[in-house]
């Protein structure tokens, strides 16, 4: 038996995503002092030039390019497929994995490189046991 009950608001569904009761959902990344380099998720240690607790909380850009993709045809039972897996190389820095959507999965429409801008929306109608909904974000098209 749980007495747990669903939040009022929609949960983010990564620990980095971040919605502000009063503001614009946006993605946090982990900013390095000495080297600039941005990582998403906590840590200790800078990847790229090894510093140590020199990372700092950072917001990242809604717009980026696309720096790669794969269409999806095969899934967990209950994904919906086709789907776009994309990596978008941010504005400012951070690199990030998510599903490109509102374009058809064609390679013919889709380029390399094209713009693209971060959305922020119900995680495809899923619940977790407690009935809790989350905000997930994706990326589509930008003019
Ligand atoms: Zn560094």
């Amino acid at each position: 038996m749980s007495n747990a009950k669903a939040s009022a608001a929609p949960l983010p569904a990564v620990p980095y995503l971040k919605l502000p009761p009063d503001g614009e959902p946006y993605l946090e990344g982990q900013k390095c002092g000495p080297c600039g380099a941005i990582f998403l998720g906590e840590r200790q240690v800078c990847s790229k030039c090894g510093a140590k607790g020199a990372l700092e909380a950072t917001r990242l850009a809604n717009r980026g390019k696309l720096h790669v993709y794969s269409i999806v045809h095969r899934s967990f039972p209950g994904i919906e497929v086709p789907y776009i897996s994309a990596i978008v190389d941010l504005e400012g820095g951070g690199t990030v994995k998510g599903n490109l959507i509102n374009i058809e999965p064609d390679p013919e429409k889709i380029a390399f490189g094209m713009p693209v801008e971060v959305v922020y929306q119900d995680a495809l109608g899923r619940r977790d046991k407690e009935g809790n909904a989350y905000i997930a974000y994706f990326f589509q098209p930008a003019s």
